[in-house]
């Protein structure tokens, strides 16, 4: 059989890892004491917030729309091997060729032996989220080929020798002077004239991109979705490099990880009404590009749909965890996140920044391999009010937190109380006692004023809340 649905995997430990990655505390205190990465954050982010709520207001009905987007997912994920083999079929049935890759090193060796057998030695890229978690670039570029990445926040960063830091706007973090100064450093034949102005910068991209749309013959791109029962794939973006390098190029690569199927063109329009007003508050996405296998004449005569999975089945298999699989990249979570406003992307340490990425790359590498990310957050839930699939986020990061808290052989001073407090309320007299112990401590735990060792580490950012003068028993026993 050539799915792999149905055998729970998880990725090679790892893939998806930022370079040098720390755990998110450390990367998020160094990222606060960044005055300059704080002002960028918080201009993009609140202008994309105000921008994309206009929009949603203008929807009498988005409420539906999210919980039909919802709907479509978890019907989805239901029957996921059924849909991805319909797929398959309609998408070799149109003249393409599927791949089925169990885990990121799979994947790139899909690729590298593609693009080989092509003769070339440069590929041009569609922005893609699923070939940064597999690490494509560094694969492909250690087997000898050249990766250009031509969205252009992409190709900021690509030029930067940098990381994304965002799902949708990758050099969120940088400036404009900064990003003229990575052209003038990195890009060949820019004008050494170049100024800062966003016209003039983008003028400098679009004469270096041309040259190399021209000149390459092999695409890789990701998808936003696949619809199962035609084989087509979609991309959606907003500058229309994308839509250069999927019809200039004669073999197309399409890499896309395997939760992105939708059932019918009629799911479809869900979707591309969402993900448009949800991420860069368009009302639609002024590039969608969506082709099916190969047309004599007409765009690439080589296409290749290199499925993944790379933990993914793992994630099914989790009922709770599984919601993170719904996801369309918008990146509304993260612009409302308070927490990714102030230590933005390269904190999380993941391909995957925020709050989506704090629930699904713990799943996709398994929690302990990145413990500290389902804890970058405060649960305020701003997250799940955004999402325009309605995934629970809180409630993933929760059920994560304590799969954290599970997989700990040894006790840890949370877990020690846990199980004192569970163990002193199992026994009515012991907890009235433990109440009546705790009102005389009133004066100690006063607003304002910490604990004592060892656990003064709880009320270093918080204070202690101060115990009421009657229990609920006593107001209960007078009433
Ligand atoms: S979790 Fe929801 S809000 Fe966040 S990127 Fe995915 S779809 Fe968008």
């Amino acid at each position: 059989m050539k799915t792999f649905l149905g055998m729970p995997s998880t990725a090679p430990r790892g893939v998806g890892h930022l370079r040098g990655a720390e755990p998110f505390p450390a990367a998020a205190r160094k990222a606060l004491a960044d005055p300059q990465l704080r002002r960028n954050l918080k201009h993009a982010t609140t202008t994309i917030r105000e921008k994309s709520g206009k929009v949603i207001a203008e929807l009498p009905d988005w409420q539906q729309l999210r919980d039909a987007g919802s709907a479509v997912k978890a019907d989805t994920m239901a029957r996921l091997p059924e849909l991805l083999e319909e797929l398959e079929a309609a998408v070799t049935a149109a003249g393409g060729i599927v791949h089925w890759a169990a885990d990121a090193n799979e994947a790139n060796a899909i690729v590298t032996e593609l693009v080989r057998a092509t003769g070339q030695d440069r590929v041009i890229k569609v922005k893609s989220m699923a070939t940064q978690e597999i690490g494509l670039n560094e694969a492909l570029e250690a087997a000898g080929i050249e990766p250009v990445e031509t969205d252009l926040a992409e190709l900021i960063v690509q030029l930067g020798h940098d990381e994304p830091s965002h799902i949708l706007v990758p050099a969120i973090h940088r400036n404009r002077s900064e990003i003229r100064e990575i052209f003038l450093r990195e890009m060949p034949g820019v004008d050494p004239a170049l100024t800062d102005d966003p016209p003039v910068l983008a003028a400098a991209a679009r004469r270096y991109l041309r040259e190399t749309f021209l000149s390459t013959k092999v695409a890789v791109s990701g998808a936003n979705f696949a619809v199962a029962e035609t084989g087509t794939l979609a991309v959606v973006e907003s500058e229309g490099n994308g839509r250069m390098c999927l019809t200039l190029p004669e073999t197309l690569i399409t890499v896309m990880g395997i939760e992105k199927v939708v059932p019918t063109w009629r799911d479809l329009e869900v979707f591309l009404q969402l993900l448009p007003r949800a991420s860069t508050g368009e009302r639609m996405n002024p590039y969608t590009s969506m082709w099916t296998g190969v047309t004599p004449g007409d765009g690439p005569q080589a296409f290749h749909l290199v499925l993944l999975d790379n933990g993914r089945t793992a994630v099914l298999a989790d009922e709770i965890g599984r919601q993170a699989l719904h996801c369309i990249r918008c990146s509304a979570c993260l612009n409302v996140c308070p927490v990714y406003e102030r230590t933005g992307g390269h904190a999380y340490g993941s391909v995957y920044p925020g709050p989506i990425g704090a629930v699904l790359s713990p799943q996709l590498t398994g929690v302990e391999d990145n413990a500290s990310l389902p804890y970058a957050s405060t649960l305020c839930g701003a997250c799940f009010d955004a999402c325009p699939v309605k995934i629970d986020i809180p409630s993933i990061l929760v059920h994560l937190r304590n799969q954290h808290v599970e997989a700990q052989r040894r006790p840890t001073p949370e877990s020690i109380a846990m199980a004192a407090a569970a163990y002193t309320m199992d026994r009515p007299r012991l907890y009235a006692a433990a109440q009546r112990a705790t009102r005389l401590s009133r004066l100690a735990g006063r607003r304002g004023r910490g604990l004592p060792p060892p656990l003064n580490g709880w009320t270093a950012s918080r204070d202690l809340p101060e115990p009421p003068k009657r229990t609920f028993r006593e107001w209960w026993a007078r009433r």
